[in-house]
């Protein structure tokens, strides 16, 4: 037998992540692996916290990133928050929302599901009614950014509920972080967990966290140990815990996090601000795209995220040969839709470094080609003129 080297393509990657990764990523991580308790990474560590406080906008001092990707990162809220007996109010209007329950289940909680229609933002109105009907609930967990409708939330809101009527609330900021609006100690958000692979255009693998005072308080006063050896916070904490003398928890992955810590310099060098503006202009001239070709929106405007854009497919169209024809002919990954929304929609992301002017207007013309040669009833050759009017 006599396998080769692996060299991948190189796609265009416009999907719900990963997202294309910025070279200066792929370079840092190619450095000389050290020791992860070498002084020299330990410090690179502490640059890490801050870069990641920086990101949430937070001081939360248990802000880290959890060494396995955003799925691990959720897993590490709700196994450290949720007790056996615990209730948990879990908003829902999307995929995300519904592994949180899979997740409240398992740590021996009972999770009471607030339903939202896909596409659509959590309604504030349903969750107080649930709060006021479940007083004993002790969590409320909600997706500020639902990647498989590309509905934003309004995170401030929810929280101020939660608290309002004495629960602490679980954020899951996958695809938010670094593409929109987030603020952690603003909002009072009280454990979040985000990914390396969306806004951050990181490689995958990594799941920055941070959680509360609020939120540490009810993690030291447990009266059940945390099931998960692996995500205790308890003792991760001694790891990478302000100032700890580090002890051994588990090896960390030396070279994603060299990975992730050149992405936040990035971020850092941007400006979280300018980095929210730039996902929002290239989605309007996106947007000003599929609106000349035809195709609408699947969330209302005022809802809508602008790293994660959800569009009707056109009566006809077959889904699976566009996106193949894409793949194969241009090398440009675009997402399928997932759940309820399977086969009705395509979902373009444009997140972090993959959110730029070339594009959107290649996506847009490579859409517009291969629909026009397949017969579709579009507005062929409109698309790319029409996002172009909007960067003059
Ligand atoms: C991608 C995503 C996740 C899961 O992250 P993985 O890195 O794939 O484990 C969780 N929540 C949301 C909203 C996501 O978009």
């Amino acid at each position: 037998m006599s396998i080769s080297s692996f060299h991948p393509p190189k796609r265009t990657l416009m999907g719900p992540g990963p997202s294309d990764v910025n070279p200066r990523i792929l370079e840092a991580m190619s450095r000389p692996t050290i020791g992860h308790l070498d002084p020299a990474f330990v410090g690179m560590m502490e640059e890490v916290k801050g870069l990641l406080q920086y990101a949430f906008q937070t001081k939360n001092a248990l802000t880290m990133p959890v060494s396995a990707p955003g799925s691990a990162g959720m897993e590490s809220c709700f196994v450290n928050l949720v007790e056996p007996g615990d209730k948990v109010i879990v908003c829902q209007n999307g995929v995300f929302g519904g592994r949180m329950k899979e997740n409240v289940e398992r740590c021996g909680g009972t999770a009471i599901m607030v339903q939202d229609a896909w596409g659509s933002a959590v309604d504030a109105n349903k969750l107080e009614d649930a709060l006021k009907a479940n007083p004993d609930a002790g969590i409320v967990a909600f997706v500020h950014a639902e990647t498989s409708t590309g509905a934003q939330s309004d995170a401030k809101t929810l929280v101020e509920l939660a608290h309002k009527h004495d629960c602490l609330a679980i954020v899951d900021a996958v695809t938010s972080l670094g593409g929109t609006p987030l603020k952690v100690d603003e909002w009072g958000i009280d454990a979040i967990y985000s990914g390396t692979q969306k806004c951050l255009s990181c490689t995958p693998g990594i799941s920055p966290v941070s959680f509360s005072e609020a939120a540490q308080k009810k993690i030291s006063n447990r009266k059940h140990r945390v099931q998960s050896w692996f995500l205790d916070m308890n003792l991760v904490m001694g790891y990478w815990g302000a100032g700890a003398k580090r002890a051994y928890h588990h090896t960390a992955p030396i070279n994603a996090l060299y990975a992730l810590h050149e992405a936040l310099v990035i971020l850092q060098d941007e400006g979280l601000e300018n980095a929210w503006q730039r996902h929002q202009n290239n989605h309007l001239a996106l947007r000003a795209g599929f609106e000349a070709m035809g195709l609408n929106f699947v969330v209302n405007e005022q809802d809508r995220l602008p790293q994660l854009n959800a569009v009707t497919i056109p009566d006809g169209v077959d889904d699976a040969a566009v996106r193949g024809q894409l793949l194969n002919d241009y090398n440009l990954e675009i997402g399928a839709g997932l759940g309820d929304l399977a086969g009705k929609v395509w979902r373009i992301g444009l997140m972090g470094y993959a959110s730029n002017q070339t594009n959107v207007l290649f996506c847009l013309g490579a859409l517009d080609a291969v629909m026009t040669e397949m017969g579709a009833n579009i507005n062929s050759g409109e698309a790319v003129k029409a996002a172009s009017a909007h960067y003059k």
